[in-house]
């Protein structure tokens, strides 16, 4: 059973609604059968890319400017469509957020600098489904503390020369482009849009938990030309983070799609599966369970359509970044109670690795983990209640 979004009508308007939620339920659809048809996850999250290309879902990842759907991108539009998508398959859902988060890098730096060589090679790429976007910020030292990020941008000339490792890097191996973050001289992080062809890039794939195609990033001594700096030297810092800053609350609106889709399952299973003579919906304690899985799916919603709705209309960062944060943590953490209660009523069926509830569970843990761990959510929120 599927539901239809039941949004704050304040926060969502019926025309974003029509723009991206109603495609992204007709296309999440046709983008499982893609996933399931395809050989390996990185060959299904190709043809992902190229069908919601085709389709035009990609252009709410960007500016009109770049073949857009709107003047600014809509966070949103963002959620409605990660949230229509989560609901259908964890993979399909990645295939377009990566996408965004692999990109708003060269958005941010072409609308701050009036324009970017890197965003007008790149970014209509992105939108048609021609190439496929990665975000490579993190380093074995450079996790929650980005300070310790070590590689190199070495100028020589008109071009900078890259050395470093990047992992946990999503879509690493089946990406065109990555956003490469990467310390100048100066000791300032500056960003570049490295093209995956080059010479001096290859990719040792990692494995974690789900399907989520992932890997280490090695840079030897890759020439990237001047002009796929994206913005001003020392800028890198500020692009990733307002990337996150941006993202943050559409992390939520995944996981709410995958807890939606653990109730509605719970839902299904509970009122067919009889135990005693009798449905297993009609035993308080499962009507209970089922009570505390939808008011937990259903807080953490309007936090998260908050969330971006204040990043839309703009106003003090710090008190958006705190909504964000909030978003993010409280849904993710509550996405992970829905799932883990959708497992236990299913009983056995509900570790079946055959099952959609299993991979649920699988695939929503390293949601508490990127974009920020949710410990330090907690921290930002605290930081911007002392400030
Ligand atoms: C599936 C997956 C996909 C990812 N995709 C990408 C990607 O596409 N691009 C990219 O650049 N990165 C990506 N990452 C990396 C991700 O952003 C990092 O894993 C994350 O930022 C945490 O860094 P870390 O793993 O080094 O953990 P650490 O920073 O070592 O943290 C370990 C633990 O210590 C806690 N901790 C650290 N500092 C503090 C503190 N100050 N206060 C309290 N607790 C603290 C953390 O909360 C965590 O629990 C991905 C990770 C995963 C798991």
């Amino acid at each position: 059973m599927t539901r239809a979004f039941p949004f704050e009508p304040a926060f969502v308007s019926e025309t974003l609604l029509r723009e991206a939620a109603e495609p992204a339920s007709a296309l999440a659809a046709a983008g499982v059968a893609i996933e399931h048809d395809a050989p390996n996850p990185g060959e299904g999250l190709r043809r992902l890319v190229r069908f919601f290309g085709e389709k035009g879902l990609l252009r709410l990842v960007t500016d009109a400017r770049f073949g857009g759907a709107h003047e600014r991108m809509s966070s949103i539009g963002l959620c409605l469509v990660r949230e229509r998508l989560g609901h259908a398959s964890p993979l399909v859902e990645l295939a377009f957020a990566m996408q965004g988060l692999g990109s708003y890098p060269m958005t941010l730096a072409a609308s701050e600098h009036g324009s970017s060589d890197a965003a007008e090679v790149w970014l209509p790429k992105v939108v048609r489904g021609e190439a496929v976007a990665a975000f490579a910020l993190t380093e074995a030292q450079a996790g929650t503390d980005l300070g310790g990020l070590a590689t190199s941008a070495v100028r020589r000339g008109d071009a900078y020369v890259l050395t470093g490792e990047k992992r946990f890097i999503s879509n690493a191996g089946v990406a065109d482009v990555y956003v490469v973050f990467a310390r100048t001289e100066d000791g300032k992080v500056s960003a570049f849009a490295v093209d995956a062809r080059s010479e001096g890039l290859s990719v040792r794939p990692q494995a974690v938990l789900g399907g989520h195609p992932i890997g280490e990033v090695v840079l030897d001594g890759v020439v990237v030309p001047e002009a796929m700096r994206l913005g001003a030297e020392g800028r890198g810092m500020a692009l990733a983070l307002g990337t996150l800053h941006r993202f943050r609350p559409t992390v939520g609106a995944a996981a709410l799609g995958f807890a939606q889709r653990a109730l509605d399952e719970s839902v299904a299973h509970v009122s067919s599966r009889h135990q005693f003579g009798a449905p297993l919906s009609e035993l308080p304690l499962v009507q209970a369970k089922l009570g505390e899985m939808a008011c937990e799916l259903e807080a953490a919603r309007l936090l998260v359509y908050r969330a971006a709705a204040a990043i839309d209309a703009g106003g003090d960062r710090g008190e958006v970044a705190r909504k964000g944060s909030m978003a993010k943590l409280v849904a993710t953490e509550g996405a992970q109670k829905v799932i883990d209660a959708a497992v236990q009523l299913h009983g056995g069926a509900g570790v079946l690795t055959t099952g959609i509830v299993a991979r649920l569970y699988e695939e929503v843990r390293a949601l508490r983990i990127y974009e920020g761990t949710n410990d330090v959510q907690k921290i930002l929120i605290a930081r911007e209640l002392l400030r």
